[in-house]
């Protein structure tokens, strides 16, 4: 698509960090990064989001190039891959991408608002005090 961004960085009409390239995907370093490592997996034929009609054949290159930004970036301890799909869910750019995010610890996986321990938390130990009002 001729006004989209990615597509560009995936023609190389727009300068990006490549850290892994093959027929069907290009991964580069976000521009905004939201971790230590936060690098973005796209194929480089245009589709809008994660269930746009993406060939199996470019979703499973999508998953070997995550493979290989794990390896190239040393993320032997662990990482997130995040897609977000359609405005309601955060996506500002049209064209299907994965963020690969790293080289940091999270202490719980998507909790709600919470990232610490549950029992240092206020937040969550309000929300059981509210609970146990409730129903005793
Ligand atoms: P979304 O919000 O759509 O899930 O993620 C889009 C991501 O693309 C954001 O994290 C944003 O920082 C990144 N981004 C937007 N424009 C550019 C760009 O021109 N170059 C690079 N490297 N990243 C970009
Ligand atoms: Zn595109």
């Amino acid at each position: 698509m001729s006004d989209c961004i990615f597509c560009k960085i995936a023609e190389h009409e727009i300068p990006a960090t490549v850290v892994y390239e093959d027929d069907l995907v290009i991964a580069f370093d976000d521009l905004n990064p939201q971790a230590p490592v936060h690098t973005l997996v796209i194929p480089k034929a245009h589709h809008e989001n994660i269930i746009d009609g993406v060939p199996a054949e470019t979703l499973a290159a999508m998953t070997h190039a995550v493979a290989e930004v794990a390896r190239i970036k040393g993320l032997d301890e662990g990482f997130r891959v995040i897609s977000n799909k359609g405005e309601a869910a955060g996506q500002t750019v049209m064209h299907f991408h994965l963020h690969v995010l790293g080289g940091k610890r999270w202490e719980r996986a998507l909790s709600k608002g919470c990232s610490r321990r549950l029992r240092f938390c206020a937040v969550h130990r309000d929300r059981v005090h509210a609970m146990i009002e409730t129903y005793v």
